[in-house]
């Protein structure tokens, strides 16, 4: 690789550090040098803030290159990042995973913002790549926008509608990437349970995960990043329970713990589903960890509410939580809703990140004395199959898995040895 190779800054999402990697191929494959790529998210007002921090910095350090600007902050602030003096070209999300954009990039044929509707897209592109940097596991996308409209988010405003990509493309993926010595295979999207409602006899997320399993049988890890529970469908959760190469730690878009919260949030669930399906999923594999994205301080959330999202963390024996501070974002329902004050948003955040600070200690004692396979992300650091981290005394190749014992917790880590 020459070091005129495009330099690649990636924020957000899997989906974005998947496509990253796509981008990579696809504009070495067209001759790209001599430019600078940031992969944006838009997912908060602070996300596209720091996306134009980042800006600023990458033209500061590479001021000859040419700086191009894409992903879902630039699909939807096109013109903003457009008047930067810092930015030569702002690119859209369909158009980042389309070859013709890298061969005009790499024959200088552009005008300054190639955005197109991407509400008007039918189908995704998903180019082959053929590793992941120095990752030790990949992520695939499987799917891509959303058909949903939950009132506080703006993804589908920089993704579109929900596309699948089909079976034989993702199981023909992971194959490549198994074949490069990949040992962990993630699987990402942006509604993932919505996956094959747009392909020929709408097969379901649990049909692509079985086939996957069954495709690649020497794949010794297969991981999902997040799903709507709601929408699992009966292949998926025969998976989950059944499959042990299909990992047991599943990452749920919960978003809040009070009915009405839901309502307003125009989520597909209610809090007693989201309890129903911890429970019978943890009957059948006690081992399951779950995640989940919760928001605190949505627009008229009252105290008693939020005691219910507090509440939902025990009941669901939730571990790792990715707490979210309500941020409200420019033409979304949520927003012309009566907004709750700054201060008691990020009490209510704390409050839920304590609470989950509780639990991931809870979970990380209760390992103490066990034996796991470790996935090695860096020769000191791997992580289990409930995704829990675990610091060894002992160099290990990164990318491969290692049998450990379990001896101790430090902070928020365990600490193991071979
Ligand atoms: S399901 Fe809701 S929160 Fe998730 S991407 Fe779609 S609109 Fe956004």
């Amino acid at each position: 690789m020459t070091d005129k190779a495009p330099v690649f800054e990636t924020l957000g999402c899997r989906l974005n550090a998947y496509e990253t990697e796509a981008m990579r191929k696809l504009s070495q494959q067209a001759g790209v040098s001599d430019t600078v790529v940031i992969n944006t998210c838009a997912v908060t007002k602070e996300a596209v803030r720091q996306a134009k921090q980042k800006i600023r910095r990458l033209k500061r350090e590479h001021p000859d290159r040419k700086l191009i600007v894409t992903g879902c902050a630039a699909q939807v602030k096109a013109d903003d990042f457009a008047a930067m003096a810092e930015v030569d070209l702002v690119i859209g999300n369909h158009e980042k995973l389309d070859p013709a954009s890298w061969a005009r990039v790499a024959h200088g044929q552009n005008d300054r913002i190639q955005v197109s509707d991407i509400m008007a897209r039918k189908a995704v592109n998903s180019p082959l790549i053929d590793g992941f940097g120095t990752r030790a596991r990949a992520y695939v996308q499987v799917q891509n926008g959303c058909d949903h409209r939950c009132t506080f988010c703006i993804i589908p405003y920089g993704r579109g509608n929900s596309r699948s990509v089909p079976a034989a493309t993702v199981v023909e993926q992971v194959r490549r990437l198994r074949d490069k010595g990949f040992n962990e295979i993630v699987l990402t999207g942006v509604d993932m349970t919505s996956w094959g409602a747009d392909l020929d006899g709408a097969p379901r997320l649990g049909d692509l995960v079985m086939g996957i399993l069954d495709g690649v049988p020497d794949l010794p890890r297969l991981r999902i990043s997040s799903i709507d529970s709601i929408e699992a469908d009966p292949a998926l959760i025969e998976a989950i329970c059944h499959r042990d190469r299909l990992m047991p730690h599943l990452h749920l878009s919960l978003q809040a713990g009070d009915n009405m919260i839901l309502k307003r949030m125009k989520r597909r669930h209610a809090r007693e589903d989201a309890i129903a399906f911890c429970e019978t999923i943890r009957a059948a594999r006690p081992e399951i960890t779950f995640g989940a994205d919760l928001i605190a301080g949505f627009p008229t959330e009252t105290d008693e509410m939020f005691e219910n999202s507090i509440r939902l963390v025990k009941e669901c024996g939730l571990t790792w939580l990715h707490v979210f501070p309500y941020s409200s974002r420019e033409g979304t329902p949520a927003a012309r809703m009566p907004q709750l004050d700054k201060a008691t948003i990020k009490a209510r955040a704390a409050r839920l990140r304590e609470a989950g600070e509780g639990r991931v200690a809870q979970y990380l004692r209760a390992q103490i004395g066990k034996t796991a396979p470790l996935l090695m992300e860096n020769p000191r650091m791997g992580r289990t199959p409930g995704f829990a981290p675990v610091f060894l005394d002992s160099d290990q190749p990164v990318g491969q898995i290692v049998t450990a014992q379990i001896t101790g917790v430090e902070g928020n880590q365990l600490v193991g040895t071979t």
